[in-house]
């Protein structure tokens, strides 16, 4: 894996850095199969906002066990009233909403996602312009299907896809026609709309689309306030409070110095995650680079019936424009930002945490932050591919944004108690794709915590332990880009 050898500001070089001491747990009795508490805990914190604390908040008001619970959801949102905060990764403006996956699992369960989203009427999920079923093309580079070191390339799960979107389109009986392949870069061209010739190979499914992300978390935080059930509060959890002889989380200290107890606390908070919890074998916090680029009346009506466009080869992809406002981004493996914490996120006792932690660095740190130079120019030219068009060429980026995925090796989630801390449950590692499940992903926590989740499902979240002291890389043959790069050494060049 390509590493720079640069010295960081701590004097580690890179290499060290990245091999930081991670948790030795042969050493350590856990108890995999503790069997969680299926009591109805008596209240419920649940650490973050996002899709999946938000979702958890609502499925957990519908579920007739946890009628006496009392919930309360803990954001380090700045803004009274505003959940999650705004530089979570569940707020942007699209997202892109596609059953399109080379994982059978998540294609059927983003197909149960899509049936709330296609509800459009104005007081559903995907109603007001929520939710656009513009089509989607998914396409990839010539490449072989298997990269030297295993992994699958972006060909594979482009051609994987293309087969697990038929077979949903068969099993809802949609026309199989509403999936075309586009066997070369001409006819990609031509059905983009733009003339973007942006792929070797790919399929257009016109049964998928995007999302307005943050009118979505809105109108899913008012569904969650309507219920009365759910007390919302502004602040930050700077750690987790313990009773290490009873082995139990019971709550949460705040930056502030006040406490919040509860019976269970739920994680759900993001890519910040491994900063309270030691996620060290099993996730990283990555920054995701956007760009948003003006454009003109004339330039909205030519691109807004344009399907949504991704190459899973590079991770460049456009979402068709609202209000004048062009998105490109990229799902690629992303920066990693290792620096220091204040205080060690839990972890199994003697276990070592690891002293440099990447963290989420974003734009309520830094009104000012932009995104590396190079990754500017990338998207750049990434746009140029996929809208040909001169007069967006030099155009310059009215905004940048760095977002935060939380990756996982496999991109599966991490939905799950916490093996050795009983009251401690985990819902995380969203890996840039969990935006779309919003309606269901809630659902599916509850599950979990109440012993039924499906056993495939289970075996797909579950916490893993493990002695890896390699880098966490997501290999899902759906990310562009190079592995290993650290957002402070792009940002000097
Ligand atoms: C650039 C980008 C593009 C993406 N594109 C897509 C897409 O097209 N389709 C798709 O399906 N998915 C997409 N995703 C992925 C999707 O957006 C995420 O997987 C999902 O939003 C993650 O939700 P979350 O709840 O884990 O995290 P978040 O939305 O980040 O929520 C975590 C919340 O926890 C809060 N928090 C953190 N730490 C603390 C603390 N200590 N105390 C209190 N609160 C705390 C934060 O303030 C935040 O509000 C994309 C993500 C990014 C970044």
């Amino acid at each position: 894996m390509p590493l720079t050898t640069q010295l960081s500001p701590e004097g580690l070089s890179m290499t060290e850095v990245l091999s930081c001491p991670t948790p030795v747990l042969q050493d350590i009795t856990l108890d995999p199969d503790m069997d969680p508490k299926h009591d109805p805990p008596t209240s419920i914190l649940i650490i973050g906002a996002g899709v999946f604390g938000l979702s958890t908040a609502l499925a957990l008001t519908k579920r007739p066990e946890f009628a006496s619970t009392s919930i309360t959801v803990l954001d380090r949102s700045p803004e009274p009233g505003v959940f999650p905060s705004r530089d979570a990764s569940s707020i942007d403006s699209s997202r892109i909403i596609r059953a399109d996956y080379a994982d059978p699992a998540y294609a059927a369960l983003a197909s149960e996602a899509q049936v709330h989203w296609r509800q459009t009427d104005p007081a559903s999920l995907g109603g007001e312009g929520r939710y656009t079923e513009s089509g989607f093309i998914l396409g990839a580079d010539s490449e072989p299907l298997v990269r030297d070191n295993g992994s699958s390339t972006g060909l594979a799960y482009a051609r994987r896809s293309w087969v697990n979107s038929m077979a949903l389109a068969h099993k809802e009986r949609r026309p199989l026609s509403s999936i075309r392949v586009l066997k070369n870069q001409w006819s990609i061209g031509v059905v983009s709309g733009t003339g973007g010739e942006f792929a070797y190979w790919g399929y257009l499914n016109t049964a998928s689309g995007w999302a307005d992300a943050e009118a979505s978390m809105k109108w899913y935080y008012e569904r969650v306030t309507a219920t009365g059930r759910v007390t919302f509060v502004n602040g930050t959890a700077e750690s987790l409070e313990t009773n290490e002889s009873l082995r139990r989380v019971t709550g949460a200290r705040l930056k502030d110095g006040s406490t919040l107890s509860a019976d269970l606390v739920v994680v759900a908070a993001g890519a910040w995650t491994p900063t309270l919890v030691d996620l060290s074998t099993q996730a990283v916090a990555t920054g995701q680079t956007l760009g948003y680029m003006d454009i003109t009346e004339e330039e909205q009506k030519r691109l807004e019936k344009v399907p949504v466009m991704l190459n899973v080869s590079t991770g460049l992809f456009v979402i068709p424009p609202r209000n004048r406002v062009l998105k490109i981004a990229r799902h690629a493996y992303g920066y990693i930002n290792p620096k220091p914490v204040s205080k060690p996120p839990l972890g199994v006792p003697g276990s070592t945490t690891p002293e440099l932690i990447s963290q989420p660095y974003t734009h309520l740190d830094d009104a000012s932050l932009s995104i590396p130079a190079d990754a500017e120019k990338v998207l750049r030219d990434g746009l140029q591919k996929i809208i040909p068009w001169p007069e967006l060429q030099d155009r310059p980026f009215s905004r940048t944004r760095l977002c935060w995925y939380t990756d996982t090796a496999t991109g599966d989630w991490i939905i799950d108690y916490h093996p050795y801390w009983q009251g401690l449950f985990v819902a995380t590692g969203g890996s840039g794709h969990a935006f779309k499940f919003l309606p269901v992903i809630g659902d599916k926590v509850v599950d979990t915590i109440t012993g039924k989740c499906p056993e495939e499902l289970r075996r797909k979240w579950k916490w893993r332990s493990s002695n890896t002291t390699e880098i966490i890389v997501t290999e899902d043959g759906s990310r562009g880009g190079q592995p290993g790069l650290i957002l402070e050494d792009a940002m000097r060049t």
